[in-house]
């Protein structure tokens, strides 16, 4: 699949959307999510061009993946979550629900969040 930089976290990222930044460096931008699924539900989201985990993985730079690990954890740590508990969820393709074509972490947490999957 093509990346299309008509996608929201495109804009996002271009400054034409606003978002409440919570964290940026070289080569992520943290911003909470709009539609929270838990008290804590931030998304992390890579400054490059990526369409999934798979395009991420297979075609980001060595740099370019350590530094967005990097901000997740970092996130995470800042969000005050590092302790207590977090779910990382990257969505990939149609069955796991992939709205946004733009590589993306959710940051899930501040809450005990149960087993791994909830009722599809
Ligand atoms: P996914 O299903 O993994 O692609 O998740 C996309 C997420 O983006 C959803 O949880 C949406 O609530 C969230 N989202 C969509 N538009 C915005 C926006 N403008 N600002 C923040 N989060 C958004």
């Amino acid at each position: 699949m093509a990346y299309d930089d008509s996608n929201i976290f495109a804009r996002i990222l271009r400054g034409e959307i606003p978002c409440k930044k919570l964290y940026e460096d070289d080569y992520a931008l943290a911003f909470p999510d709009i539609h929270p699924q838990a008290p804590t539900h931030v998304l992390v989201v890579p400054k490059g061009r990526y369409v999934s985990l798979a395009d991420f993985g297979a075609t980001a730079s060595p740099e370019e993946i350590t530094g967005f690990f990097r901000a997740v954890s970092h996130v995470a740590k800042q969000l005050g979550v590092e302790e207590s508990g977090y779910r990382l969820i990257c969505n990939a393709g149609p069955d796991s629900h992939q709205e946004v074509p733009h590589f993306h972490a959710h940051i899930l947490g501040g809450r005990a969040l149960g087993h791994l999957l909830a009722p599809g």
